[in-house]
């Protein structure tokens, strides 16, 4: 009998990224734990430690850039309480504009992505993204809800995927972020845009946010359900992951009446069904899923790989 072997891997030109963590604070925590999905640390920083690494493998496979990512990570207590809690928050350390062979001109890039388009570390011993996580969320205090510190399968009932929420927080980090003001709808440095606000898109106004007045812009951020993400990618791919969240055949972005500081703008919009990783709150999804938002950065200017497959053949 014939055996077939399939196996898929990256074509060879691509390079996965590789992430390198600073582990700061929570990250040396001593507390006994037991291991648990998958996860062998015997202490609470161990167990941070290994699925931080097993989260930055997945962007890994799906980003790629030539230099390592560097990411500054930490716990620390945010607000938590019964009702609501803050699980994380990331973003590029910097972004910057005028660099050699920068695809679209007068356009803030976080620095990550300037690294992968460049090819080479423009500043290194720089770290590329900062992130924290809240710590109050193992005591307890939302509910009971601990981290689920597992790493492969989805948290049980009752506990806080860390994995989505570590997978949600990198994203932001990558350059899942707009840089117009909430307080008055202006880009920094008298009206330089991020490549991610290149995208937003208002099709009530029928105008990109790029060609708008500031406080046009600052309306349009409120402006549910019409602001959505004008980039081929996402657009081209979106019918694959949701049947729901559209507008004019576009994915939409979170933009509620009320301006919420930190989700709005920059997060897929709450109405995606099934729910989207990139939404501004944890959602129903798979303990490792990244949905859509590798097109998105794919749109932002990243090269990025195909899903892997791999397959034992059959007899
Ligand atoms: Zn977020």
């Amino acid at each position: 009998m014939k055996k077939l072997v399939i196996i898929l891997l990256f074509p060879i030109y691509c390079q996965a990224a590789t992430f390198q963590f600073n582990f700061g604070a929570g990250f040396n925590d001593a507390t006994v734990v037991t291991p648990e999905g998958g996860n062998s640390g015997t202490t609470l920083g161990a167990q941070r430690q290994i699925l931080f690494q097993a989260v930055a493998n997945v962007w890994g496979a799906r980003i790629q850039s030539n230099v390592t990512i560097v990411v500054d990570a930490s716990f620390t207590a945010l607000t938590c309480n019964p009702n609501s809690a803050v699980l994380g928050s990331a973003g590029p350390t910097s972004f910057h504009s005028g660099f050699p062979s920068q695809p679209i001109a007068n356009t803030f890039y976080p620095r990550s992505l300037i690294d992968a388009i460049r090819g080479v570390n423009n500043n290194p011993g720089v770290s590329d993204i900062t992130a924290q996580f809240n710590s109050a969320i193992d005591t307890g205090c939302f509910n009971g809800g601990t981290y689920y510190y597992g790493i492969n399968g989805d948290a049980p009932p009752g506990r806080v995927q860390l994995f989505s929420t570590v997978l949600h927080e990198i994203g932001h980090g990558l350059g899942f972020i707009s840089l117009a003001s909430l307080n008055d709808g202006s880009f920094p440095n008298g009206g330089i845009p991020a490549i991610y606000d290149r995208f937003v898109f208002d099709t009530e106004d029928n105008l990109p946010w790029t060609a708008m007045t500031n406080p046009q812009r600052f309306a349009s951020m409120i402006n549910d359900p019409n602001l959505i993400w004008n980039g081929n990618n996402v657009t081209n791919n979106a019918s694959s992951f949701i049947t729901q969240g559209f507008n004019s055949g576009k994915v939409r972005l979170f933009a509620p009446a009320s301006l919420q500081p930190g989700s709005s703008v920059s997060h897929f919009s709450s109405a995606a069904f099934p729910d989207l990783l990139m939404e501004p709150s944890l959602g129903n999804i798979a303990f490792n899923q990244v949905d859509l938002s590798p097109f998105l950065f794919q749109d932002l200017g990243y090269l990025i790989s195909s899903d892997v497959i791999f397959a034992n053949g059959f007899e």
